[in-house]
């Protein structure tokens, strides 16, 4: 096990029953809050994706902005918002799915991707697929192409990444 994911492990907090009754929430703040841990994410992330050819990140409304913008910036390249419906105060496009708790509907700005750009969508937990899905779904529709998928954190028991076809999914830590 990499020295990341087991600092991850000992630091991501368990809430159990938050926001819904049997659901475990992965608490990522303990990790904002250390600066060396942080840095040590960022620098994961940077390290896994740098020879992948990626002209744009989306990172996903709201723990998604927080190692996406960084990423991002490591890679020299832009970073686009997926947020919540009326966030967003330019021309947008929706797509509306369902969570692990609830339904949801997230949005993008029209002009946010040119034709062809490869994409990678940053969040910071891969639970179903549907959030990081429906981001896919917006960017392939101003005409993007994802090449990927980048989490912290996958609980690979929900078996999220059927939802994303083939493309190249990464997590720094693995809940089974
Ligand atoms: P999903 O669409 O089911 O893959 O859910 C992923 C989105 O919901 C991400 O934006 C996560 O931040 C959030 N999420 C879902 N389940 C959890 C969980 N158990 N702990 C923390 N965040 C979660």
């Amino acid at each position: 096990m990499s020295d990341i994911t087991q600092k991850l492990e000992q630091t991501i907090r368990d809430i159990p029953d938050f926001p819904k009754p049997g659901i475990v929430f992965k608490d990522i703040t303990p990790v904002l809050a250390n600066p060396e841990i942080s840095k040590a994410v960022s620098e994961a992330f940077l390290n896994y994706w740098k020879k992948a050819q990626i002209d744009v990140i989306v990172g996903i409304e709201s723990r998604g902005f927080m190692y996406g913008l960084p990423l991002a910036q490591g890679l020299d390249v832009p970073f686009v918002p997926v947020r919540k419906v009326g966030k967003l105060p330019y021309t947008t496009i929706r797509h509306s799915y369902d969570l692990e708790y609830g339904s949801a509907e997230v949005e993008i700005h029209t002009d946010a991707i040119a034709p062809g750009q490869r994409v990678l969508i940053h969040d910071d937990l891969l639970a179903t697929g549907g959030t990081a899905a429906a981001a896919a779904e917006l960017i392939r529709k101003i005409g993007g192409e994802v090449v990927g998928y980048s989490f912290l954190v996958e609980l690979a028991f929900l078996n999220g990444r059927a939802k994303l076809a083939d493309k190249e999914v990464h997590a720094l830590v693995t809940y089974s």
